[in-house]
């Protein structure tokens, strides 16, 4: 594993401290309309040196928790069978030390092999999915692991009805009709919490359910989405779960030249990293 001099703000915990630890995987080979992820993991922690490790909306400090960040993975950019190696080998290796762990993205992606990791080893894993885009086609542009199919490999290791998705306003009609197929569609969350009981839980956060205007740095914008404000409120609805762990996606931060993407998807990592740890 590569090691990094500039961690997440505030992550700065040893592998063996930690109970979380961060590590970034810059994908983006699949990415179809405008590559750059690879390039969000830096930026993120960059951009997190701009924000304060307290959040006054959790009433938490990350600074006070035992929270590590490994760096990037080296991934092999034309060769998605090993980048998935890699990225199962490092969870794997993660989940043994008994960590949770937070992945920086790349492309919506790098979900699967994480999920993989997981799915062998919780029977009753959850996933909360939040997106703009449902990610449930069969195949895309011939190909079946794909960014825009990211969660229907997901649906074919743990089932479609223990993902609960949010935010998802564009798709074709089968894949509305697939995510509505258990009612699992941006339900409220007693519901939610009722369903997931103490079940492990797993958070994929595509950056793209935030609206255009909010994070325009992104593979496949699509208007009409959350502002901050109801993703971070949302967010904090999850309370009680047993996360076992999340990742943050989609951010191409070349994309937006004020940087303001970049510090948007920061302060979504530390919300993750208080949602997760609290
Ligand atoms: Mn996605
Ligand atoms: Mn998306």
């Amino acid at each position: 594993m590569k090691t990094i001099s500039n961690c997440f703000i505030g992550c700065d915990k040893s592998i063996e401290k930690s109970d979380l630890l961060i590590f970034g995987a810059p994908y983006d080979g699949t990415s179809s309309f405008r590559p750059g992820s690879r390039f969000a993991p830096d930026k993120i922690r960059e951009a997190s040196y701009g924000l304060e490790t307290y959040s006054p909306d959790y009433n938490m400090d990350i600074e006070d928790l035992n929270v590590g960040d490994i760096g990037n993975l080296e991934l092999p950019f034309g060769e998605k069978n090993k980048v998935f190696e890699e990225i199962k080998n490092c969870t794997t290796n993660l989940l043994k030390m008994n960590k949770k762990i937070l992945c920086l993205g790349g492309e919506h992606l790098i979900t699967f092999p994480i999920i993989e990791v997981l799915s062998s080893i919780y029977d009753n894993l959850k996933v909360i999915h939040m997106d703009a885009h449902a990610d449930m086609r069969d195949t895309y542009i011939s190909e079946k692991f794909s960014h825009a199919t990211v969660l229907n490999n997901v649906a074919e290791l743990i089932d479609q009805k223990n993902i609960y998705h949010y935010g998802i306003r564009s798709g074709t009609k089968e894949e509305f009709k697939k995510i509505a197929q258990y009612g699992n569609f941006n339900i409220k969350s007693d519901e939610l919490t009722e369903k997931i009981g103490d079940d492990p839980v797993y958070l994929t956060i595509d950056l793209d359910i935030l609206d255009t205007s909010v994070l325009p740095g992104t593979g496949t914008p699509e208007p009409g989405g959350f502002t901050f404000k109801e993703l971070s409120e949302l967010l904090r609805t999850f309370k009680g779960f047993n996360f076992v762990g999340a990742d943050v996606v989609e951010l191409t931060p070349d994309y937006d030249f004020t940087g303001a993407s970049s510090i948007v998807a920061a302060k979504v990592v530390r919300d993750t990293i208080c949602t997760i740890m609290r």
